[in-house]
C-alpha cells in the first residue's frame, strides 16, 4: 500500500493509514536472530498448512459461458466438479452424471476464482487502527527474517469481502514496502479460518517481498541511515545478497552454521525455492533489479505494480518475468509519475506476463472491473484482447506468478475446483458474484444469506456480514 494518496480513494473500512511504508518510532521487535544453533539443516515448513477444504456436493453448471482462465471460451457450456476437482469442462451436449446439483448458468458466466498476487489483507486488517498496524517491520531496511503470515488476523472482515464481492479465491499476502527485503509472503485460501495455518494454500512455495526506489530510501534516509537514496538501495542489497551467498555456500557444503533466518530466507530464493516478489516503479530501475538478480544467481518472479513495465515489455518477456500491474493507480508520487492506462495490455501485447493487482482492501473486490478498465483502455489503442484471453490476468498468470499454477487458476480437469459463478458479463460494472466455489465448496451464495462468512470480530456489530 502507498500511504496518504491512496487513502484518499478508501471509504471508511479502509487500511487508510497504514500501509506499505510505516511511521517511525515503533519499538524493535524482529531483528534480534535467535540463539545460535548448530546445524546444517532446518525444518523448512515450521507452521504447515493445516488447509482442509470444505464439504463440496458434485456440481454441474450448466448452459453458461466459460473462461477457462487460459484464454478459452467456450459458449452454453458445461463445468462439473466434484471431490474439490473440476472434472470436465465442454460444451451443451457434456453429460451430467446422476445426483449432481445443477445450476442454471443460463445468460450468466463462470470463470476461475480472482487469485490476488498483492494483498496485505490479515497484516493490515479492517478496522485499520495502529494496534492493528503489522505489515512493515520498519526498523530495519532488510527485514528477510520476519514472515507475514506470523501478522494475518483470520478474523480480517476483508477476506469475506473479497470472496463475496470480488470471485477472490486465493491471494498473496506480503509484508509491506517500507524495507528493501520486507519479509517473507505467504500464499492463502480465501475461506474462514480460526487460525492462518488453516488458510495455507498447501504446499505453495514462500515468496520474499523486496522494494526498491522512493519507499526503503525515504523511511531510512529520514532516520539518517542507509539508504538514503537509490545507490543505497543497491548498495544494502547486493551486500546482503552477498553474505546470503556465502551462507548458502556453507550449507551446500554440509558446514555447520549459526542458525540465521534472515539468511535462511535468502539462501531459500538463491536456491530458487522462494520466489520474489519486487515493488518496483520504474524501468530503469526494473532493469537494474533484472542485472542485480543475475549477479547473485537469483530469479524476479514478478514486479509488483510496475507502471513502468510498458517500456521494457520486451526484456520482461525475454527474460520471463511478470508484471502486477494497476489498470489505472497512478502519478501519485514521482515514481508512480510515467504510466499510462494502456500499461497491461501492452505488457500483454509483447508476450510478457500481465497481472492485474490490488494492494488495497477496497480494490481486491472489484478486480473484474479493474482488469474491464485495462482492457478497454488496449482497445481503444487497437490491441484487441478478447474477454476470455483477458481473464488470464486474473486467475492464471497469478497462479503461475505464484507457483501454483499446475494446481488452480484455471478450469481444466484435475485442479481445484476454485470457480466463481457470475450473473453476467464479469467485465461489466453491472456484474456480480453469485456464487463462489473453493474447491468445490460453495463459500458464498448471492441468493442465501447463510452462505456468507462473518468472521467473530463481526458478530454483532452494524455491518454484520455486509455485502455490497
Ligand atoms: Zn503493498
Amino acid at each position: 500500500m502507498i500511504p496518504g494518496i491512496k487513502g484518499s480513494l478508501l471509504a471508511a473500512v479502509s487500511l487508510a493509514l497504514v500501509g506499505c511504508a510505516a511511521s517511525d518510532g515503533k519499538p524493535q521487535t524482529a531483528s534480534a536472530q535467535p540463539a545460535a544453533e548448530k546445524s546444517a539443516k532446518f525444518n523448512k515448513d515450521p507452521y504447515p498448512s493445516t488447509y482442509r477444504p470444505y464439504a463440496g456436493r458434485p456440481t454441474a453448471v450448466r448452459g453458461v459461458t466459460i473462461f477457462d482462465g487460459e484464454g478459452g471460451r467456450i459458449d452454453n457450456g458445461v463445468v462439473l466438479f466434484a471431490d474439490g476437482k473440476v472434472e470436465a469442462v465442454g460444451g451443451g451436449d457434456t453429460a451430467i452424471p446422476a445426483g449432481y446439483d445443477v445450476v442454471d448458468g443460463s445468460g450468466k458466466f463462470v470463470t476461475p476464482g480472482i487469485i490476488d498476487i498483492h494483498s496485505h489483507l490479515g497484516d493490515y486488517p479492517s478496522p485499520g487502527v495502529e494496534a492493528h498496524s503489522d505489515g512493515n517491520e520498519a526498523t530495519s531496511p532488510t527485514t528477510p527474517e520476519v514472515w507475514s503470515e506470523h501478522s494475518v488476523w483470520p478474523q480480517d472482515p476483508g477476506f469475506s469481502r473479497a470472496l463475496a464481492n470480488g470471485g477472490v479465491t486465493s491471494l498473496l499476502v506480503l509484508p509491506g514496502s517500507a524495507n528493501l527485503m520486507g519479509g517473507r509472503s505467504v500464499t492463502l485460501k480465501n475461506v474462514p479460518s480460526r487460525t492462518v495455518q488453516g488458510m495455507k494454500f498447501p504446499g505453495a512455495p514462500y515468496g520474499l517481498k523486496m522494494a526498491c526506489g522512493e519507499n526503503p530510501k525515504r523511511v531510512y534516509g529520514g532516520k539518517g541511515r542507509a539508504p538514503s537514496t537509490r545507490m543505497g538501495n543497491f548498495a544494502v542489497n547486493r551486500a546482503t545478497w552477498q553474505k546470503a551467498a556465502a551462507y548458502k555456500k556453507k550449507m551446500d557444503e554440509g558446514k555447520a552454521v549459526d542458525r540465521d533466518l534472515a539468511m535462511e530466507t535468502l539462501a531459500g530464493v538463491l536456491a530458487g525455492e522462494i520466489l520474489i516478489h519486487n515493488h518496483c516503479y520504474r524501468a530503469d530501475e526494473m532493469a537494474l533489479v533484472i542485472d542485480m538478480s543475475k549477479e547473485f544467481g537469483y530469479k524476479v518472479s514478478t514486479f509488483h505494480h510496475a507502471v513502468e513495465s510498458y517500456k521494457i515489455a520486451d526484456l520482461l518477456a525475454k527474460e520471463g518475468i511478470c508484471s502486477a500491474m494497476w489498470a489505472d493507480w497512478w502519478g501519485f508520487k514521482m515514481e508512480a509519475y510515467d504510466s499510462v492506462n494502456e500499461n497491461v495490455p501492452l505488457v500483454h501485447n509483447a508476450g510478457a506476463c500481465a497481472i492485474v493487482h490490488s494492494d488495497d482492501a477496497n480494490q481486491i473486490q472489484r478486480l473484474n472491473q479493474e482488469a474491464a478498465k485495462a482492457l478497454k483502455a488496449g482497445r481503444r489503442m487497437g490491441i484487441n484482447v478478447s474477454d476470455e484471453v483477458a481473464w488470464t490476468w486474473l486467475s492464471h498468470n497469478p497462479a503461475k506468478a505464484l507457483g501454483i499454477g499446475d494446481r488452480t487458476g484455471s478450469l481444466k480437469a484435475g485442479k481445484m475446483a476454485d470457480v466463481v459463478l457470475w450473473n453476467g458479463n464479469p467485465f461489466s460494472a453491472y456484474t456480480r458474484p453469485e456464487k463462489v466455489w473453493i474447491d468445490g465448496a460453495l463459500m458464498f451464495d448471492a441468493m442465501d444469506p447463510k452462505r456468507r462468512p462473518v468472521s467473530d470480530f463481526e458478530l454483532g456489530q452494524p455491518g454484520e456480514g455486509d455485502v455490497k
